[in-house]
């Protein structure tokens, strides 16, 4: 029998079988329904409580206070326009607040947020250093989160929280005048990344960018083996905020002669600098691949006025993420390409190809995230994984409020989706709980060797 005749005959008994049963009134229930039924709340009420159960793994998060510069490698840029949901007028921080620091009010008037910085100074005091964002996870039932921040915390406990490090700033070694001109949001970035590729050099103890490109090449690497060293567990690209995600195919020598003609002074134009970008991207990435060092990459609206959607569309990035030479590097899609999570979602197909739903759990409201679970839940499950995106807010709103809301909802919407999951008839409940698990949890943690759990 040749394969395809196998495969045929395999086909005509898969059919055969599903007729009889749907013949038979026992598996009449088999077949999916497109309503849930008047069982769906129960059915959320029974999952929520086992799920909230669930020690959470946070593949996405910036913990640290208000005042600390580390606790991203770039900043909000003044007046961006933030959507309803993530303004710090939400009353749902409220929420979080009083869920959190026993907050007693509803609102943050100034006098009512004195309470709240005087609380949170308080329990700094009596949990010195690392024990106070610690007791916040277990309060949030959250077993370890990703800290993608510039630089560790001394106040950060290793042990619960694990450094994503930013890669970014190889890509900007030249004069920057142009692109910080760009437009104001820009005129905040580069600078800040220019600060981060100082920090990188200053770690390497290389008071000078190299006179060779071979020898920034290998500048890269030892910081990417450092950095691993030092905790790193994955390197992220925010490149969405400060140029088009469309990444060329240029050779190492257009890349060198490019670095070789700007490294101590011109402006490279625009064409220039993109090549010698494009290939910075791409060695990074297969360094990635080389020393387990999963690439996480902003895939979604950004903030700021002038983030470009259209050139950061996530789909941008298919070609790279299909491109066997990097099968063995692990992409994480950060934000899961919100709000393109559609298209995003078949992007994991392939096998080293994940999403992460932070963020979608805070642009929306649970109701809509719901949906956007329960699509990619009903379509690659295990390719999946939890985040927060929690950030501090401003002195008053820390990432502690932010850690809150994201969790809950995440939880709320994961409870949410999986119960009509199986009010419809698309799965059963051990399997929502799987699914729960390793949404939260597992298929994150498997990503990184033993280094996370
Ligand atoms: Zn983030």
């Amino acid at each position: 029998m040749t394969r395809a005749n196998s495969k045929m005959h395999a086909m005509q008994i898969r059919i055969r079988n599903l007729l009889l049963f749907a013949a038979c009134p026992v598996f009449a229930s088999a077949q999916a329904r497109p309503l849930p039924g008047p069982d769906v709340q129960q059915i959320y009420q029974r999952l929520l409580p086992q799920i909230e159960k669930i020690p959470a793994f946070d593949h996405h998060a910036h913990p640290g206070f208000a005042d600390d510069p580390d606790v991203d490698a770039m900043a909000a840029p003044p007046n961006a326009t933030e959507p309803m949901r993530t303004r710090d007028d939400n009353p749902e921080l409220a929420v979080a607040a009083h869920a959190l620091f026993g907050y007693p009010y509803s609102d943050f008037s100034p006098e009512h947020a004195k309470w709240l910085i005087q609380k949170k100074s308080e329990l700094k005091k009596q949990l010195a250093g690392p024990a106070y964002f610690d007791s916040i996870l277990d309060k949030l039932n959250i077993e370890m989160s990703v800290a993608n921040r510039a630089m560790m915390a001394d106040y950060l406990d290793p042990k619960r929280f694990a450094w994503v490090f930013f890669a970014d700033s190889f890509m900007w070694p030249f004069n920057n005048e142009r692109e910080t001109a760009r437009n104001p949001d820009e005129g905040v970035f580069i600078p800040l990344q220019e600060k981060m590729l100082r920090r990188w050099m200053q770690q390497e103890n290389v008071s000078k960018l190299p006179d060779s490109f071979d020898d920034y090449l290998k500048f890269i690497t030892q910081v990417l083996e450092d950095n691993s060293k030092r905790g790193g567990i994955a390197m992220k690209f925010e490149v969405a905020y400060f140029r088009p995600t469309t990444f060329s195919d240029p050779r190492r020598d257009q890349a060198e002669d490019i670095y070789q003609r700007y490294v101590s002074g011109g402006i490279p134009t625009e064409k220039e600098y993109r090549t010698f970008q494009d290939y910075i991207f791409r060695y990074l990435v297969t360094e990635g691949g080389r020393l387990h060092l999963p690439v996480h990459i902003h895939t979604a609206v950004g903030i700021g006025d002038y983030f470009n959607l259209s050139k950061s569309n996530i789909m941008n990035l298919e070609s790279v993420l299909r491109d066997p030479r990097y099968a063995s590097t692990t992409f994480v899609m950060i934000h899961g390409g919100y709000p393109l999570e559609r298209e995003a979602i078949w992007l994991a197909a392939m096998k080293n190809v994940y999403l992460d739903s932070s963020f979608g759990e805070l642009a929306q409201y649970p109701s809509a995230f719901k949906d956007t679970l329960k699509m990619w839940l009903e379509t690659f499950p295990d390719k999946i994984t939890f985040g927060t995106d929690c950030f501090p807010y401003n002195e008053v709103l820390g990432s502690e409020e932010s850690y809150w809301l994201g969790v809950q909802s995440s939880r709320e919407a994961l409870a949410a989706a999986l119960a009509e999951m199986i009010s419809e008839g698309e799965i059963t409940e051990p399997r929502a709980l799987e699914m729960a698990h390793a949404y939260l949890h597992d298929t994150a943690v498997k990503l990184y060797a033993g280094r996370v759990h």
